[in-house]
């Protein structure tokens, strides 16, 4: 999963980006649910959080980093709980 750093400005160009509904604006600053984050895998080759938001801000969470065949299965699960 990725996670929004300290150094986000409150944009708001992410939310509406994330195919998985995973970022929402938390008490001070944007924030991904690492739970619904699959990275993009399953809906974009990229991040697309990633690739609009101004201040690069976004990086890996490093308490969710996941290989490919874990975010896959993030996204099946997801899609069959929809
Ligand atoms: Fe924050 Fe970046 Fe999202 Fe803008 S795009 S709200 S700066 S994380």
């Amino acid at each position: 999963a990725l996670m929004i750093t300290d150094e986000c400005i409150n944009c708001d160009v992410c939310e509406p980006e994330c195919p998985n509904q995973a970022i929402f604006l938390g008490p001070e600053i944007y924030e991904i649910d690492p739970n619904k984050c699959t990275e993009c895998v399953g809906h974009f080759d990229e991040p697309q959080c990633v690739q609009v938001c101004p201040v690069a801000c976004i990086p890996v969470n490093p308490a969710h980093v996941e290989n490919q065949e874990s975010l896959w299965a993030k996204y099946r699960r997801l899609q069959s709980n929809s």
